[in-house]
């Protein structure tokens, strides 16, 4: 329904993160859109800015709510960029392992980035002061 959707559908868009105006690839007879390049593991990535496609990064989001589940959503510093850490990805040659928001025009991901990151902090938590055997202090 959106413009976005329809260009999913056709494999080729215009990444938000190009520069405003005229990138130099644009003229008005010869155009470059970007593509989704699959990765070895199945991950789409975008050919401009590396970043997930919207709906691997929607999957690798709900496994990421899973407290069960090895996927990690790591916020940064920047609020326009989320890690994500899979268990048989060790870099980006191999699946995805960043998503940016402009990926995102209409923020759909935000609540489930948030609670994401809550679940990673809460395991973390777990794991700090779970104290089976682990070399507590005295
Ligand atoms: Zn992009």
């Amino acid at each position: 329904m959106t413009d976005q959707s329809e260009i999913r559908d056709h494999g080729e868009f215009f990444c938000a993160s190009r520069p405003a105006g005229s990138p130099p690839v644009f003229t008005r007879d010869h155009v470059n859109p970007d593509i989704w390049h699959v990765l070895p593991n199945g991950d789409r990535s975008c050919s401009y800015c590396g970043s997930l496609h919207p709906d691997d990064f929607g999957r690798l989001l709900d496994r990421g709510l899973d407290p069960d589940d090895p996927v990690e959503i790591g916020p940064t510093a920047k609020g326009y960029k989320v890690y994500v850490s899979q268990p048989d990805v060790r870099n980006a040659s191999e699946g995805g392992i960043i998503f940016y928001s402009w990926h995102d025009p209409e923020r759909l991901f935000v609540d489930r980035v948030v609670a994401a990151a809550k679940v990673q902090r809460d395991r973390l938590a777990a794991l700090m002061t779970g104290g089976d055997g682990g070399g507590g202090g005295s």
